[in-house]
């Protein structure tokens, strides 16, 4: 019994026995329907957690999905007398509806206007129900929703549907674990810290946040069900945004992505109302004050706080390092014809022509040096090549296929990979998963692979190819560390290795030597000479010539935005234009060829 020998999680423990001996001390009929309440709360939370927590997106509609799944039962159990097989598919099925109905609209709005557009989704379904009154009775709403029903019997309210109630929390609960506890829920953890490390290790943001908030909606029909099933009455008070405000908060206080965090924030926001009644009309001014308490004092959440706190009194040793795994042989790349074409590129920021008609090649193999002032537009070619940015006009072929117009996360297919001038990992992800995690795009990530495998190896495949890639750049010692902490050096280290975990053909490193001193600049150096040889292009942009020069093959000079020399490292030195611009008298700036290729080689 594995759990055994990690030892019983305390916590986890007494959350349990807190959530099964609640309602057995506290029995009379209204506690039993508060705590049926903070059930159905919870799931309405745990599917909150899947957009605003696992896909970091602030939508404002987990209410509006709520009141929406409420009155598809509590019209259709009404009207028609459907019984909950019925009922509660469609309740999940109309929210979806109106969920992929507004997505495409609103996923690609920036944060807080996706959070205004969604806030206006919310206003809409609540005039509808307001004024539709023939159907569903205005403002006043209708009384008479009957209870869960099956086969024509109907459950009693207290204990039965409590329970009934709990079991639906927990296979939600289930549910979101199995979602999010493999390679899909790394994917969305590098995502929601870094949209654009996500999409250079070819994860399809969009896809991913689509389905996050497909989700949040799903979840929120099975709430809204249960809850006019409880209360037995359907009004627009469903539809009204104190729930939105309700559900955002029990998400922040319990945690944003634990499971748990969404029940305990689920329990107490339901009950703190019942525990301050005594202070009758200060009752508000106390739930505010102990709510603002809570934030101030957890801001990771509850759940988020008590770990942090039992990692620092009970400090356990990171678990073992998984068995490296060798990647499997990499694919054929016995085309011919150039590696990389870039035609004419150019894009502007307003007024700047960051590139002004760039067109470079890079022929398989070769380690193709750019350089040029800061601000010549070098990261900018990059973020051009990896699709990042889309570029005003001009062509980019990859091995001979036209990706000019390919999305971003895409480029990692065609086998292109890079890092960054400023290193993108995820702080509180482990060097492991960092790397582990840039094998989503490859492996194939998605909700109904993780719902449709209950054992799925993605994960534990993907963390021994990390390991072997950490194992190739030397850093495997710090594998089960979380990369906040890591030395520059090595962090630099471990994204080289995220992106060789993409098996890239094309290896972009923006100023990878930058911050290392002479020793870790000569390893580098040799590193890379090394993956060359395994049959990686490489395109390194680097200011520092000693590092550079006798590393390159071929080499490329930028200036605003304008390739102003190509040639080979001796060449270059002595361009006049790129003297002019970039390198300054030869002999000032740079060191004699010999004395470069004994730095370099060390
Ligand atoms: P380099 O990497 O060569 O130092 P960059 O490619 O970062 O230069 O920048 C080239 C020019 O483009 C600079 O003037 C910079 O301010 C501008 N630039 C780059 N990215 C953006 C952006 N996202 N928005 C506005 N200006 C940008
Ligand atoms: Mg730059």
């Amino acid at each position: 019994m594995n759990f055994l020998k990690r030892g019983i999680n305390l916590p986890l423990l007494v959350g349990l026995v807190l959530i099964g001996g609640w309602p057995m001390v506290f029995g009379s009929s209204y506690d039993l329907r508060v705590f049926t309440l903070a059930g159905i709360y919870a799931i309405l939370t745990l599917g909150y957690q899947f957009i605003f927590g696992h896909a970091g997106a602030l939508a404002l509609t987990q209410g509006t999905f709520f009141g929406v799944g409420a009155y598809v039962t509590g019209l259709l159990g009404l009207k028609f007398g459907w019984g909950f097989a019925i009922t509660l598919p469609l309740s999940m099925l109309v929210p979806l509806l109106l969920a992929l109905l507004v997505a495409a609209p609103v996923l690609r709005l920036e944060s807080h206007y996706f959070a205004l557009a969604t806030l206006g989704i919310g206003q809409v379904m609540l005039l509808l129900a307001v004024s539709w009154e023939s159907v569903t009775g205005g403002a006043n709403g209708l009384p008479g929703v009957p209870g869960v029903m099956f086969f024509g019997e109907t459950m009693p309210r207290g204990w039965p549907l409590l329970l009934f109630v709990w079991g639906i929390a927990a296979l939600a609960a289930l549910v979101s674990w199995q979602i999010t506890r493999g390679l899909l829920g790394r994917a969305f953890t590098v995502m929601r810290e870094n949209d654009t490390a996500a999409l250079s290790i070819g994860i399809d943001i969009w896809m991913l946040r689509f389905s996050g908030f497909l989700l949040s909606a799903v979840y929120a029909g099975i709430a809204g069900a249960l809850y006019v099933h409880t209360i037995r009455v359907i009004s627009p008070e469903v539809l009204e945004f104190h729930i939105m405000v309700a559900v955002l908060t029990m998400a922040v206080v319990g945690g944003r992505t634990h499971i748990a965090g969404a029940i305990l924030g689920a329990f107490l926001l339901v009950h703190l109302p019942e525990w301050f009644r005594f202070l009758d009309k200060y009752y508000l001014i106390a739930y505010g004050a102990v709510l603002l308490a809570m934030i101030i004092a957890a801001p990771y959440g509850l759940i988020g706080t008590v770990q942090r706190l039992r990692a620092r009194w009970f400090p356990e040793a990171p678990p073992a390092p998984p068995k490296a795994v060798p990647l499997p042989a990499r694919r054929d790349d016995s085309l011919s014809g150039p590696l990389l074409e870039v035609t004419s590129l150019a894009i502007a920021f307003g007024g700047v022509r960051a590139l002004d008609g760039v067109s470079i090649e890079l022929q398989r193999g070769e380690i193709f040096g750019l350089i040029g002032p800061n601000g010549s537009g070098k990261t900018t070619l990059v973020n051009c090549i990896t699709r990042i940015y889309n570029a005003n006009s001009g062509a980019l072929r990859i091995a001979g296929q036209d990706a000019t117009r390919v999305p971003p996360y895409a480029m990692a297919k065609l086998g292109v990979a890079r890092t960054f001038q400023n290193i993108n990992l995820v702080d509180e992800m482990s060097a492991l998963d960092n790397v582990a995690s840039a094998r989503a795009g490859i492996e194939g990530v998605g909700v109904g692979r993780a719902l449709a495998k209950l054992r799925d190896t993605q994960l534990a495949r993907s963390r021994g190819y990390a390991m072997h890639l950490l194992e190739l750049m030397d850093v495997a010692d710090v594998a089960m560390q979380p990369c906040g902490g890591l030395a520059y050096g090595i962090k630099r280290r471990v994204e080289i290795a995220r992106a060789l975990a993409l098996e890239p053909r094309l290896l972009l490193l923006d100023e990878p030597a930058a911050g290392l001193n002479e020793s870790e600049q000569a390893d580098l150096a040799a590193r890379l000479k090394k993956l060359s040889s395994l049959g990686v292009t490489l395109l390194v942009i680097e200011h520092n010539m000693p590092f550079l020069m006798p590393l390159a093959t071929r080499m490329a000079c930028l200036d605003y935005g304008q390739v102003i020399a190509t040639g080979t490292p001796a060449e270059i030195r002595a361009h006049p234009r790129v003297i002019e611009a970039y390198l300054g008298a030869p002999d000032a700036a740079v060191p004699s060829a010999p004395d470069l290729a004994l730095k370099g080689a060390g």
